[in-house]
């Protein structure tokens, strides 16, 4: 099997294991006074100062169940104390899922909801912005890095526009965090660990201090009363060394990932696209299209190669992606797509040979093989 998917998900790192592994058997509450839950709780600390090294500066790190929670909670939080004027959100119509859908969900409860277009090369355009953002906007949402075209967008600017009309600005961090600093300007941060080869089901949302949010989850007051649990001291460790492990090896991950796209690019031959841009892009998230290719079949003819049409959620729907729609491209060319994500662990090799059977299997596809 070929792991191309790393967008999906990614393998866990060799290092977070060990820092993982004593927490099955050392089992105390982390929220306990005794000696055994004082050990867990500095084991926490100490993976939250961790977190909180790849966040801007002037904030915590709270932890929740992944980014999914994160991003309910920072909007659904906001909201909930939304008074007077301040009822919009200014959303980009390439967001994931849990950032539109929350958006859905509130707007059936009296907010308003802004979604803006993409650019064909899928950057938000700061005009269309700066347009839509004004003394009734709450929140600005948008994110750092695409998770299904991998294109960048101008979070530092989309920040200053929204502070400049007194409005709040989240960022969905999860495809850039650990790799990319964190732009300073976001209010609200999320990230989650499985992106960085941590495990799943652990996430965090940095909020910036002095801003207050209403929990989203009620019971037994941890994270400082904001969001009840018990915490993982497994999980959140295994954060922690996921996060610093991202730190230490950005530079050299970053060279290996611009070397695999080069390779990808080369191996794949001149019949592909790449869709979003080329520049303003996490170089790890190779999505391409093919005209006329039906890729839903291509990826079930070619069963060891772990790819995928799209997201993961989008995947499973049949419904051509939303991001790639929002780039203006037909339905066609939606179902013409595949996204190669790749990274720390993929061998230039396997990239290799995984692109010539791809672009040999969309050849036969097309009847012009040799
Ligand atoms: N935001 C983006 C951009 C993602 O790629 C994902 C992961 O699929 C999420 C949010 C949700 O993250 P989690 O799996 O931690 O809930």
């Amino acid at each position: 099997m070929i792991y191309l998917d790393y967008q999906a998900t990614t393998p866990l790192a060799p290092e977070v294991r060990p820092a993982m592994e004593p927490w099955l058997d050392k089992f105390a509450n982390p929220h306990s006074p005794n000696r055994w839950g004082r050990e867990a709780a500095a084991a926490i600390a100490v993976a939250r100062d961790l977190v909180a090294m790849a966040m801007p500066a002037g904030g915590q790190v709270l932890f929740t169940s992944g980014a999914t929670e994160a991003i309910n909670w920072a909007l659904k939080g906001l909201a909930e104390q939304a008074t007077g004027e301040r009822r919009r959100i200014v959303t980009v119509a390439t967001e994931h899922a849990a950032v539109l859908d929350s958006c859905e969900w509130l707007e059936g409860r009296g907010l308003e909801v802004v979604r803006l277009p993409v650019r064909a090369d899928g950057i938000v355009d700061l005009d269309a912005v700066r347009a839509a953002v004004d003394e009734r906007t709450l929140v600005v949402a948008v994110m750092l890095v695409n998770n299904e075209i991998g294109v960048i967008q101008p979070v530092a600017e989309v920040a200053a526009i929204a502070h400049a009309a007194g409005a709040l600005m989240l960022c969905d961090a999860v495809q850039g965090f650990g790799r990319m600093d964190v732009p300073d300007g976001p209010d609200l941060v999320t990230a989650c660990a499985h992106k960085i080869h941590g495990p799943k089901m652990i996430g965090a949302l940095w909020i910036r201090d002095g801003i207050r949010l209403e929990p989203l989850i009620h019971g037994g007051g941890q994270e400082q009363g904001l969001r009840s649990g018990t915490l993982s001291p497994m999980l959140v460790a295994g954060f922690g060394t996921a996060a610093k492990l991202a730190l230490e090896r950005r530079t050299e991950d970053a060279a290996h990932v611009e070397r695999l796209w080069t390779a990808a690019r080369e191996a794949l031959g001149p019949a592909w696209s790449v869709n979003g841009s080329t520049e303003a892009r996490y170089r790890g998230n190779l999505n391409i299209r093919r005209e006329g290719l039906d890729a839903a079949r291509l990826i079930s003819d070619l069963r060891d190669i772990a790819f995928s049409l799209g997201s993961a959620c989008a995947s499973g729907s049949g419904r051509p992606s939303h991001v790639l729609r929002a780039l203006g491209l037909s339905d066609g060319q939606a179902r013409a797509s595949v996204r190669l994500g790749f990274g720390r662990y993929t061998s230039e090799e396997e990239l290799v040979a995984a692109c010539r059977r791809i672009n040999a299997a969309a050849e036969a596809q097309q009847g012009l093989a040799a």
